[in-house]
């Protein structure tokens, strides 16, 4: 019996890591600091009209092919219709075919942004099609 499972076992195990090899594994997004840009800060907070500091860690065995941030309103301040919210929504191909990096950009807050809770999205697609997404908060405040 025992001989049996040790061979089930080596199957799937077998089995595993040729799947594996086969499909490598979605991107892994560790995002280090969120904060203002002038201090490199990770206080997850930006100052309008000043920038956002972003340092993020990627680690895609199938090669980035492009990173997408995603800077949307969240909670009271979100308001409906009547004006264009500001938002970020960047695309980076500049890293492309790489299988890791430290992401370090920085991105402006325009002087229309309103004050209040952020939702910032970071989403990674590699060339196999794979992607992955990190999330924070993120407070932006007058100056
Ligand atoms: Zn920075």
């Amino acid at each position: 019996m025992k001989t049996k499972a040790f061979f089930t076992f080596l199957v799937i195990t077998v089995i595993f890591f040729a799947a594996c090899q086969k499909d490598p594994s979605p991107p892994v997004i560790t995002i280090l600091e969120l904060g203002d840009g002038d201090t490199h800060g990770n206080d997850h907070t930006a100052k309008i009209g000043g920038d956002l500091h972003m340092e993020v860690e990627v680690v895609a065995e199938g090669k980035i092919d492009k990173i997408q941030v995603r800077v949307h309103p969240e909670g009271e301040h979100q308001e409906e219709g009547e004006h264009e919210e500001w938002e970020i929504d960047t695309t980076y191909t500049k890293f492309s075919g790489l299988k890791n990096t430290t992401f370090h950009e920085h991105l402006e807050i325009d002087l229309s942004a309103e004050p209040g809770d952020y939702h910032f999205d970071f989403i990674v697609t590699d060339m196999e099609g794979n992607q992955s997404d990190a999330e924070a908060d993120l407070k932006i405040i007058e100056e």
